[in-house]
């Protein structure tokens, strides 16, 4: 998006270009530099909405706390996996010789249909 600051009556101001519909169009500067460190969305008097980019380092951490609760719902659900297979129950841990009578009777909750 093209920017411009400027002054108006003492204000500082930003005027901007919509990326899709090419309205020109004024916010204060504070506003624009709330939005770009907050990373929230606003919109052009025509209703399209406008956010900054968020930043290559808060992607990557974000994407590293995505990575790492999806490492750890692995481990988990491979520990139920091999509790499953070693006929233990995945929830209560006990020791079954029917496993798959077991789960509908008492966890039929959990049960994947
Ligand atoms: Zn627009
Ligand atoms: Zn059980």
């Amino acid at each position: 998006m093209a920017e411009a600051a400027f002054t108006v009556y003492n204000r500082s101001m930003v005027l901007m270009q919509c990326g899709q519909c090419g309205v020109e169009f004024c916010i204060p500067q504070r506003l624009n530099e709330e939005h770009r460190e907050a990373k929230t969305t606003w919109y052009c008097p025509n209703g399209h909405p406008r956010v900054y980019a968020r930043s290559l380092r808060d992607t990557i951490s974000s994407l590293q706390k995505d990575l790492s609760q999806a490492v750890a719902a692995r481990d988990e659900l491979e520990a139920k996996l091999r509790r499953a297979q070693n006929g233990v129950c995945p929830e209560c841990r006990r020791h079954f010789k029917n496993l798959n009578r077991h789960m509908q009777h008492k966890h039929p909750k959990t049960v994947l249909t």
